[in-house]
């Protein structure tokens, strides 16, 4: 996970929103990824860009299912989706995102397990959570994106 926030350390550094991801496969690293949906649009959250480029390295499904995706805020449900479609193993994420978290979103949306293929990684989560918040509290600061820097506020209410 620290090697996450260095990432998202990176997003902020850029003026991006402070998500930062990391791909683990027994303890090696595969793949580091920040936010970048100020330069590269919308949808280029920190874990679909992971899972992009670790996908470009085409590893066998037995690989994937043996993968850790660390990612710093609990991710969107494009990204809970990918993780699934990816079939990373497990997923650890620090602070919590009530509004838009994945996590939840999914189990209303699929009924936990209720589709035997696709279900959702086993989650962890609370981890460094002090230094997330210090990098969104930082975003506020400086962010330029009015929406995200309500975002923000509102993750560390
Ligand atoms: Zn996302």
């Amino acid at each position: 996970m620290k090697l996450a926030i260095d990432q998202a350390r990176l997003s902020l550094e850029q003026k991006e929103f402070p998500v930062g991801a990391v791909l683990v496969k027994d303890n090696e690293v595969i793949g580091t990824a920040f936010n970048r949906d100020r330069e590269l649009g919308y949808l280029a959250h920190a874990e679909m860009l992971l899972l992009l480029e670790a996908d470009q390295k085409k590893p066998k499904f037995s690989q994937r299912k043996e993968m850790t995706l660390y990612t710093t805020l609990e991710p969107c449900l494009m990204c809970m989706a990918a993780s699934v479609s990816f079939f990373v193993g497990e997923i650890v994420y620090s602070l919590d995102a009530p509004e838009d978290g994945g996590a939840r979103l999914a189990n209303i949306q699929f009924g936990g397990d209720s589709i035997k293929e696709y279900k959702l990684p086993p989650l962890r989560k609370g981890i460094l959570v002090k230094e997330t918040k210090e990098l969104i509290q930082s975003y506020i600061l400086i962010g330029e994106n009015k929406a995200l820097v309500e975002y923000s506020k509102k993750l560390l209410s």
